[in-house]
């Protein structure tokens, strides 16, 4: 089987480190920054940075209709940070411009100004039992989750830090800062599924072949 060729949207931000992640794991990871760049990916991660400049660079670019769009026909999206306030559909009580791809309200810069940055290990079920070192830098919270939000992770005073809709997920951390590839491994595994899944699917099934399955 080829490498998985996985886009980083690259306008602004913590790209490289999620690249970096991507290559040790033995994907092609492809930086994105125009909407020809998203052509052939089998998934996508927007990263952490300044979610306002992030969302002004890619709609001055056309990435963000290019993405809503993919993210509309089951395209898996990690958005990490800022790469999940520009998926949400609410951020801070509004409806957000951004890709709609998480039905979720997030909060930005949710933990204040002194403790604005902090790292803490979290319990992350669907990346097994050992806690994940979370890096928490200037984070937002998910607030409230639509049905169909599944939570994946949550601090110990229950506010929600990772969401999965689909094959669209979001975290308030950075695992690309750390040396667990755990979660790029999820996504990675999370994309190889769903492939294999629609490649033993029939697309369409004759008459003849549903009597014989019986
Ligand atoms: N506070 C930033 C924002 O609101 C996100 C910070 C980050 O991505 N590390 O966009």
């Amino acid at each position: 089987m080829s490498a998985m060729r996985i886009g980083v949207l690259a306008l602004q931000g913590a790209f490289r480190e999620h690249i970096q992640a991507l290559v040790r794991l033995g994907a092609d990871a492809v930086e994105v920054r125009r909407p020809r760049d998203l052509d052939g990916l089998d998934g996508l991660i927007i990263p952490g940075g300044e979610s306002t400049t992030i969302r002004l660079l890619m709609a001055e670019y056309g990435l963000d209709d290019a993405i809503r769009e993919r993210i509309g026909s089951g395209f898996p999206v990690v958005g990490t940070c800022a790469g999940m306030i520009v998926l949400a559909k609410h951020v801070d009580d509004e409806a957000s411009p951004g890709l709609n791809g998480l039905d979720v309200q997030v909060h930005r810069n949710a933990f204040g100004r002194q403790v604005d940055s902090f790292e803490e290990d979290i319990a992350i079920p669907a990346l097994g039992d050992t806690l994940f070192h979370g890096v928490f830098i200037r984070a937002p919270i998910v607030e409230s989750v639509g049905p169909g939000v599944e939570v994946l992770a949550k601090l110990p005073d229950g506010r929600i830090v990772a969401v999965r809709q689909g094959s669209v997920i979001g975290v308030s951390f950075h695992p690309e800062l750390t040396d667990d590839d755990r979660f790029h491994r999820l996504f990675l595994s999370l994309i190889a599924a769903r492939e294999t899944t629609a490649s033993t699917t029939p697309v369409c099934s004759s008459p003849t072949a549903v009597g014989e399955v019986r």
